[in-house]
């Protein structure tokens, strides 16, 4: 800093911290380890929703009958008009007339966890971790949420094969060792081999994600795809990620960009 001073030292060494981390800020493309959070980034956790609530449904179906294809409909519609942790609940108090059992809404609660997900990753979105990949990219998954549901998720998309390693944090420590916790972020460090000057975290959530990996040391990306879960909510200064995109185009743009 001492070639600045002459400047005055008062007006302007506030600036020479920012004006050195823009010159330093590497761009997406030189990241050689290119770390995913998991839902609503590397696939829409709606999918995930969604096919739950017909895993639970089928599970009452026994007693609610006919009537159990219009309920994964309805499921939905809680869901779209902004229900979150009550939609069986309310699935049920909207229904009175179905002869629910006394326990509905636990039974479909432990199918919707319970159930063996029908997920697919988007052909872009495959396409975009084979082409990082023959570029030598080092790939991995950092995701919070229960181990079993979780691993469950990973299974069905099939991503295992298509990444270097997968750090679940909830068995690191269960929720303590969630996002923002360090914690994953190092478990990923010590299975890629990587430092954290090399690692760039893509997740979609402001509240944990991007505080998660400067945390870390790390640096990270927004993925901002509208109509996802977080897509509207503007991340407070301190807790928002280093770099921004909106779509999963934009994102192969500046992660395979060479210029
Ligand atoms: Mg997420």
């Amino acid at each position: 800093m001492k070639p600045l001073a002459r400047f005055g030292k008062i007006a302007i060494a506030p600036l020479v911290p920012k004006f050195l981390f823009s010159m330093l800020m590497p761009t997406p493309s030189a990241f050689h380890c290119l770390v995913f959070d998991l839902d609503d980034t590397l696939f829409p956790e709606r999918d995930y929703v969604f096919s739950g609530f017909d895993a639970a449904v089928r599970h009452v179906a026994g007693f609610v009958g006919e009537a159990r294809l219009d309920l994964a409909t309805r499921a939905r519609e809680i869901f779209e008009s902004g229900g979150r942790g009550d939609v069986f609940n309310q699935l049920v108090a909207g229904t009175p007339d179905l002869p629910w059992p006394a326990d509905a809404v636990v039974r479909m609660v432990e199918a919707y966890r319970g159930h063996v997900p029908k997920l697919e990753l988007a052909p872009e979105v495959r396409a975009l971790l084979r082409r990082l990949r023959e570029d030598g990219r080092a790939l991995g998954v950092i995701t919070d949420g229960w181990l079993d549901v979780q691993r469950r998720k990973v299974a069905a998309l099939g991503i295992d094969s298509l990444v270097d390693g997968v750090v679940y944090s909830d068995a690191l420590g269960g929720r303590d060792a969630w996002k923002p916790s360090s914690l994953p972020f190092r478990a990923l460090e010590a299975a890629l081999n990587v430092v954290p000057a090399e690692c760039l975290y893509i997740g979609d959530n402001p509240a944990k994600d991007f505080l998660g990996a400067r945390n870390a040391g790390w640096r990270s990306l927004r993925l901002r795809i509208p109509g996802r879960e977080h897509s509207a909510v503007n991340a407070p200064a301190d807790r928002d990620a280093d770099f921004h995109a909106d779509s999963y185009s934009g994102l192969a743009q500046m992660l395979l960009s060479t210029t």
